[in-house]
């Protein structure tokens, strides 16, 4: 089989595809005939070896993956079957998506869902069903759409363009911040409302600003976490689910106990199961098609490296989908 192969040794940290005998894919109940697998932020860091994901070596990256099950010693699953993929370790710890074939744990595997096809599945990918966990989180804590406006940070990104149409879709006012002011038709029609420039969140800031948001979805950190928590309304809510700009936080916690600001963390990666489903059906019956292709750019296995760097710098514009295939 294809797949990428991340390899660390004297000669250093590398990324190539090669060709790599499927009998070398690591231990699992279910093998999976990749389809569609994805460029995530992680990922990207993987490919590059700019940050400390992987953990193991020779390693297939790749964190999210679709396709059809060709073999399986489980109850849950049959060949033929169409499934999706997100996290658990998988392109960290376990060989991943980024390949031919991929050899899993089935309790890691859900069905694809029947409103989308294994490429549309992987458009939206860990950061839409990330984006889906922020807006469930928003809403569990209280946030509605009469509460007032709701920051994106990120906004161009993978997170930050599902989570302005998923909010966009159940009414919300979305502002949109961005480093990117060419960017602001694209979010604009993905429901953006307002278009911030970034700079205004990514100083260091006040402890506590003029109160604007009832409710964020952040995925950059650093001052832009600090500042989205500073300039939340009183009984607020911040999401966090990112490092773009760096995995400090120099905050006080001022926002959270004078104005009753609620900072909830959101995981993808050990998300458990029941969660996962429920995101993925909301995804399903939430998300336009059509604003899926307006997010989504195509590439090939081969053209994974090259555009891990795109992505570090900033210079992707929403979702990345690998055709494996190719
Ligand atoms: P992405 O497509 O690269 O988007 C990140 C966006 O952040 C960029 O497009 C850019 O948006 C903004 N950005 C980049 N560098 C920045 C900087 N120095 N300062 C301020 N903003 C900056 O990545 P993604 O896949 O959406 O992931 C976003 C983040 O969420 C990553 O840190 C990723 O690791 C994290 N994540 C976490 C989970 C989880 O389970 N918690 C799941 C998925 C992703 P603009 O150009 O619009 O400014």
């Amino acid at each position: 089989m294809r797949a990428l192969l991340i390899e660390k040794d004297d000669q250093g940290y590398r990324a190539a595809v090669q060709n790599v005998d499927e009998a070398n894919l690591p231990a699992g109940d279910v093998t999976v005939e990749v389809a569609y697998s994805t460029l995530n932020y992680k990922d990207a860091l993987a490919i590059t070896g700019k940050g400390p994901v992987v953990r193991q070596f020779p390693m297939v990256p790749g964190i999210d993956l679709a396709g059809r099950v060709t073999q399986s010693d489980s109850p849950d699953f049959k060949p033929g079957d169409e499934v999706i993929l997100n996290g658990f370790g998988v392109g960290e710890l376990h060989w991943g998506g980024l390949a031919g074939k991929a050899r899993v744990k089935s309790e890691w595997l859900i069905p694809l869902p029947k409103a989308f096809s294994a490429r549309q599945a992987m458009v939206i990918g860990t950061a839409g069903y990330t984006a889906m966990l922020c807006v469930m989180a928003l809403e569990q804590h209280g946030v509605t759409p009469e509460r007032g406006e709701v920051l994106v940070t990120g906004a161009a990104g993978g997170v930050g363009s599902v989570a302005i149409a998923l909010l966009a879709k159940r009414g919300f006012t979305v502002v949109a911040s961005s480093g990117r002011s060419e960017e602001a038709e694209y979010l604009r029609t993905l429901g953006a409302a307002e278009v911030l420039d970034r700079s205004i969140l990514s100083e260091p800031g006040k402890p506590l600003q003029k109160e604007r948001w009832a409710g964020v979805v952040d995925a950059v950190g650093s001052h832009t976490l600090a500042n989205a928590c500073a300039s939340t309304r009183y009984g607020g809510v911040v999401t966090a689910c990112g490092l773009a700009q760096g995995m400090d936080f120099s905050a006080t916690v001022a926002p959270f106990i004078l104005r009753g600001v609620t900072l909830a963390g959101i995981d993808s990666v050990y998300c458990p199961r029941e969660k996962r489903l429920q995101a993925w059906d909301l995804l399903a019956r939430e998300l336009d098609p059509k604003l899926l292709e307006l997010v989504a750019r195509e590439i090939s296995l081969e053209e994974a490296v090259a555009v891990s760097g795109e992505l570090l710098q900033g210079k992707v514009r929403g979702r990345i989908v690998v055709d494996v295939t190719r």
